[in-house]
């Protein structure tokens, strides 16, 4: 049986990982249109942006001699333009075909532009290895940054590029920070650690326009008439499904390439995973983004397609870190409706907030505070709801009280 997998970044790669781990024997080919070696992206706006990350390879998803040494074969800078599910097969962007028994679509999704700045110079997203290294090389030369978006990507653009010194501005279009993601008290909390760095953060605030000087980013026209000038402008404003391949060859789509619990998509032998695929009426009513969702999916689809058990149900989830401190969150924050509580960590300065519905507990994060963040994951995964009141209580023994359980 020959596989073949679009998309050589986490998904695709835990894929071909699990099925070599569980056994099987037969053809695997990862494709990707990124020319190199395959690198981890949750570095690229931290350690790599920093400067510490050289030329990536240092962040490689797998040393170069692995895809060899577990005979897969790796075609980088190859584009698939086309899939004949009928024929099985795909065509590259230079009329090569190449014929699947199964294949497996782990393409991701692409960072949503800005129009009002297409074509700029001076304008960076971030989520491939060559756009980081653009933005890394551009920020050396740059004294201040305008990040549009305040989610991950902007907020740990923004922390990485205050710490090497630029005057830093974030602008977020929603009320608060991380609005997407995280609960209000963790939005506060990241609000004012990057105001206490020297950031500036604006929230509720549209961006009516974009202004080149030159063909040059110069400087943004908030909707309320402010304008911000600086040397660079980061968007980091989201991201949507690549879904293109998949509706052109006839299979459904949403917001996302949609799938059963085992990862396939709505043709036979056809299978979608990562940040791209949605699972049809999975319990949070969301596609998930995160190198959680990428590995736990290319587990799913190996065990459909190799007939072994699917790996055991985990509750999602995400970190980030900002200026040395690390969020581990798990669950899902529910976008509204919800009650947050605080309980203090065990390390100076540590805490979890945990967010219920109604009595039930939907999610917990945890600012440096890795056994609160533990103690959460167990209790969502044990479907446990401990009351607020006694999460809230520092004396109380969540651990004795997960373990008895
Ligand atoms: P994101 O989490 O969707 O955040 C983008 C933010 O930008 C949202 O709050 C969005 O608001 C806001 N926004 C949208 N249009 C805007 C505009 N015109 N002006 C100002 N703000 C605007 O996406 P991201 O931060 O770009 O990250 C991209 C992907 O990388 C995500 O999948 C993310 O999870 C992943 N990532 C993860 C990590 C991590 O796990 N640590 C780190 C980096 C990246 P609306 O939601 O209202 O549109």
């Amino acid at each position: 049986m020959r596989i073949i997998v679009i998309g050589a970044s986490h998904a695709g790669i835990a894929f071909v990982d699990a099925m070599r781990r569980k056994g099987f024997a037969g053809g695997l080919c990862l494709v990707d249109r990124q020319p190199g070696q395959p690198l981890e992206r949750p570095p690229l706006s931290k350690a790599f942006l920093a400067g510490d990350g050289g030329d990536g390879s240092r962040f490689a998803l797998r040393k170069p001699d692995w895809f060899a040494a577990h005979d897969i074969q790796l075609i980088d800078n190859c584009r698939i333009t086309a899939i004949d599910a009928a024929g099985r097969e795909i065509e590259t962007g230079t009329g090569e075909r190449m014929g699947y028994d199964r294949l497996v679509l782990a393409t991701g999704a692409t960072p949503r532009r800005l129009p009002a700045a297409e074509g700029m110079d001076g304008v960076f997203e971030l989520r491939h290895p060559d756009d980081a290294l653009r933005l890394r090389s551009a920020a050396g030369k740059a004294a201040s940054v305008i990040v549009i978006g305040g989610g991950y990507i902007g907020l740990e653009v923004a922390a990485t590029l205050a710490k090497s010194g630029k005057a830093v501005t974030v602008i977020e279009a929603a009320p608060r920070l991380l609005a997407r993601v995280a609960s209000p008290p963790i939005s506060n909390f990241f609000a004012d650690l990057h105001s206490e760095a020297g950031t500036g953060v604006i929230t509720s605030a549209g961006v009516e326009d974009v202004s080149a000087a030159k063909g040059c980013f110069s400087h943004v026209r908030l909707s309320d008439g402010r304008q911000l000038a600086a040397d660079m402008l980061v968007v980091g404003i989201g991201v949507l499904p690549e879904i293109s391949l998949a509706e052109s060859a006839g299979i459904e789509t949403g917001n996302g390439i949609l799938v059963g619990p085992d990862m396939q998509t709505s043709l036979p032998d056809i299978y979608a995973i990562g940040d791209g695929a949605l699972v049809r009426d999975n319990a949070y009513g969301i596609r998930i983004e995160s190198v959680h969702n990428a590995q736990d999916s290319a587990e799913r689809a190996a065990a459909a397609i190799n007939g072994h058990a699917p790996p055991a149900d985990q509750a999602p989830w995400f970190w980030s870190e900002q200026f040395g401190l690390r969020l581990q969150s798990t669950g899902i924050v529910p976008a509204d409706g919800a009650s947050h509580h605080r309980r203090p960590g065990k390390r100076e300065g540590g805490f979890s907030i945990w967010s219920y519905r109604a009595d039930r507990l939907c999610a917990v994060e945890a600012v440096g505070d890795p056994a609160g963040y533990m103690l959460g994951k167990s209790c969502l995964e044990k479907e446990l709801s401990p009351s607020p009141q006694l999460v809230c209580d520092p004396a109380f023994d969540l651990k004795a009280f997960v373990a008895a359980k």
